[in-house]
């Protein structure tokens, strides 16, 4: 880690709790990689003290924050600009400090646009998605895949209704063709053998739980899908494993994790990440 002096600009992470994130260890090692004089410490926000928070991020000169569970949704109405993304998709875990302007953006989506391109070398357009879960991760992929082009997205949920939500803001603000489906609806085989690109958005096949079976029969992947999982431990899910088998392309969740974390830095810094410094932080914190 850098000398913390008196120039030393400080970032944060908002959370509840915080203190598994990977990302004071990731950012730091980051900071360290390029000798910017930045350093990064985990911050306890209990529910209730947001207000406050975000508050001191203005009254310390924090140069920004990032902001993860349960407080993704709870900091908006104390920010003074939000980008367009964050707004439509309704949650920020990126703040920037502009001179005591605070600006609220969202990499989660974004970063998992550029693993995808990184890692696979796609891009959504015109492409059918399909993807399981309608939390806040799936909410944040599906508003960036409609805003990148996908030509139509259908979200399958247990709980429809969380899935209608996601539905109303993509009708909303994007163009794209958009359907959501319970898990025991009719067509749900139908439709997932015609996707281009499938994601699980649910924590089903995560750790400790890597054995349960995965969140789509194995039996409706083909070799012409992209699947991909948000679940980063472990880094190949059982769903992962059977789309291997099928000769489909995976993109495993470590991607995003590590590029949203590389889009705030540069929000931060205004310069590029050393991402593969990054990525290295992240497979030794998670003994990969
Ligand atoms: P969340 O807001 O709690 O949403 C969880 C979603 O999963 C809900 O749609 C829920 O359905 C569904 N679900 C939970 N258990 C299920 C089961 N047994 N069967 C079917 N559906 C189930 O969580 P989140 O923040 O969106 O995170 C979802 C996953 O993405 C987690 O595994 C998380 O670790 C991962 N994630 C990864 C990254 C990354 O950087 N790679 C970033 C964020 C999240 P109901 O609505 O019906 O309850």
């Amino acid at each position: 880690m850098n000398m913390i002096t008196g120039r030393t600009k400080v970032i944060g992470i908002f959370g509840y709790p915080v203190e598994h994130s990977f990302s004071p260890l990731m950012q730091n090692q980051a900071f360290a990689a390029t000798k910017l004089d930045y350093c990064y410490v985990p911050f306890p926000v209990a529910p209730g003290e947001v207000a406050e928070a975000v508050a001191a991020i203005r009254a310390l000169g924090m140069r920004g924050i990032n902001v993860t569970i349960p407080h993704k949704e709870a900091v908006l109405p104390f920010l003074d600009v939000l980008s367009v993304d964050a707004e439509i998709i309704g949650a920020v875990n990126t703040i920037v400090n502009y001179d005591g302007r605070l600006t609220g953006f969202n990499t989660d989506g974004l970063g998992f646009l550029e693993a995808m391109r990184v890692e696979t070398g796609q891009t959504p357009s015109d492409k059918k998605v399909t993807m399981i879960g309608a939390g806040g991760a799936a909410r944040a992929v599906a508003v960036q895949m409609a805003l990148a082009g996908a030509k139509e997205i259908r979200i399958i949920n247990r709980n429809l209704a969380r899935a209608d939500q996601i539905k109303a803001v993509l009708d909303a603000k994007t163009s794209c063709i958009t359907r959501t489906m319970p898990f025991n609806c009719e067509d749900l085989a139908d439709t997932i053998r015609d996707t281009d690109i499938l994601i699980n958005a649910t924590p089903v096949g995560m750790y400790p739980k890597i054995d349960a079976a995965p969140v789509v029969e194995p039996k409706l992947l083909h070799s012409g899908m992209l699947v991909c999982d948000l679940v980063y431990n472990p880094p190949e899910t059982g769903l992962l494993k059977a789309a291997k088998n099928k000769g489909a392309a995976t993109l495993p969740g470590l991607g995003m994790l590590l590029y949203q974390g590389a889009l705030a830095f540069k929000l931060w810094t205004d310069q590029e990440a050393p991402v593969e410094i990054m990525k290295e932080a992240l497979k030794n914190f998670l003994h990969i």
